[in-house]
């Protein structure tokens, strides 16, 4: 596989992970006449069993404007698709116990967030990847990483002048960063935990599919220590998200306890959904864990940088997670494109630094931690306004106010 990046003249990206960042970060590097190569771990996300364990994983995610700029600068055509695909979301929609519904509006002006398929992004790509490659080692001062090829068992070689671990949460790339540089890394798990829920379409007067719940809106069941969330999908579904402490979840150890339990706290959602529907999904679908990491730099010298979730994971209560690794693709492209780098090669010997490239990474580190930590706090906050504050009568006069 591995071309010897010396028989080109351009210089080769080496990207780790096709998610929605490595993707968008693949599509900026090859505009700018870049070499890509891609290493995802997992199958091709067109076959039908990797789209069932995506379905694991939050199907849909809300995406900003921050995350529309971001694919826009680097590929207006993507952007295009995806808002094409796109619900808007103007507000949230506040669900009581006692089946009471209120929007509150995001702001005056009616701006909206968006729900889309975590699997839009990925598209157009695909076929310029290399699946079921899983990154094991990456000598950085030698330019090189070994991947294993999960169908063979055997393990390649692969050079880059460039790596970007774009790799998610539990970045291999960066604990391989880790051994070779001073990188500051905290890791910490969330009291709370996440499970996923499908409401099925609905059916109209004339037997067509609709939505159980007003479609442009990210619908919240808020119940003080714990909440549940539903955002629109193009098929009329919606994915429901249960978050709760872990220790609220232990309590519900039998299907039947979590079907009372649910039936209880959320009687309008449990009436949608279903109990055979619910029952199915409590027993079938895993209660993930929730983290949240900063890393301090992002970058080694010229040849390394890691991107999206692989350099900060954030809880996902602001929707800003994806976002802000969309924007990080984004700002490293507009660093590229001042710094003058071209994808011209500027040696073949893996000892000499390029002081321009290894001036922007290091540029980037300085000049986006503060943001992404900023955005970390916001995030965390957040989560207290979206299962408490969102219910108390001072928050809906004052958000009524603010939006007059
Ligand atoms: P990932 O999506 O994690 O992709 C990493 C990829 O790397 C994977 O495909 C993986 O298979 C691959 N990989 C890993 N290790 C290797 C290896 N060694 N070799 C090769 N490949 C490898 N964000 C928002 O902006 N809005 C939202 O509404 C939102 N909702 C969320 C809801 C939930 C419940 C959660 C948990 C998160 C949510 N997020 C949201 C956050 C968002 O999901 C992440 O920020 C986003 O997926 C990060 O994208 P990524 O490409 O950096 O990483």
């Amino acid at each position: 596989m591995s071309a010897d990046p010396s028989s080109s003249t351009s210089r080769t990206v080496a990207v780790i992970g096709a998610g929605p960042v490595g993707c968008l970060a693949a599509m900026a590097f090859a505009k700018r006449g870049w070499r890509v190569e891609i290493y995802e771990g997992r199958a091709d996300l067109r076959l039908p069993e990797s789209r069932a364990n995506l379905a694991l994983r939050s199907i849909n995610l809300a995406i900003s404007h921050r995350g529309i700029v971001a694919l826009q600068a680097v590929n207006s055509a993507a952007a295009d698709r995806f808002l094409a695909d796109a619900i808007p979301m103007h507000g949230r929609m506040v669900h009581t116990t006692a089946g009471k519904e209120e929007t509150i509006y995001y702001d005056r002006d009616h701006q909206h967030i968006n729900s889309i398929d975590r699997a839009v992004l990925n598209q157009g790509l695909l076929d310029e990847l290399f699946f079921r490659h899983k990154v094991q080692n990456i000598d950085f001062d030698g330019k090189k990483m070994t991947a294993r090829d999960l169908e063979t068992g055997r393990d390649v070689e692969a050079h880059f002048d460039l790596c970007i671990g774009a790799d998610g949460s539990y970045s291999v790339v960066r604990r391989q960063m880790m051994r070779v540089m001073r990188m500051d890394f905290q890791q910490t798990y969330m009291k709370d935990e996440y499970m996923e829920l499908r409401m099925p379409s609905g059916v109209g007067a004339s037997g067509e599919s609709t939505f159980l719940l007003h479609p442009n809106r990210l619908h919240i069941w808020p119940r003080h220590s714990f909440m549940l969330i539903a955002l629109p999908n193009k098929d009329k579904t919606f994915t429901c998200t249960l978050f709760a402490p872990s220790t609220e979840f232990d309590k519900l150890d039998t299907v039947d306890k979590f079907l009372s339990w649910f039936e209880h706290h959320f009687p309008d959602a449990h009436r949608h959904i279903g109990a055979d529907a619910l029952a199915k999904d409590y027993s079938r679908n895993p209660r993930c864990p929730l983290i949240c990491t900063t890393s301090n730099p992002y970058h080694y010298k010229d040849r390394a940088i890691i991107l999206g979730d692989a350099a900060h994971a954030m809880v996902p209560f602001y929707g800003q997670g994806l976002n802000c690794g969309l924007e990080d693709v984004r700002v490293l492209s507009a660093l590229l494109q001042a710094e003058g780098i071209t994808s011209d090669k500027t040696s073949e010997d893996p000892t000499i630094v390029d002081p321009r490239l290894a001036h922007a990474l290091a540029y980037y580190s300085e000049h986006r931690h503060e943001d992404l930590v900023a955005i970390c706090d916001l995030a965390q906050n957040n989560y207290v306004e979206m299962r408490h504050d969102v219910t108390s009568p001072m928050f809906l006069f004052k958000k009524a106010v603010d939006n007059v």
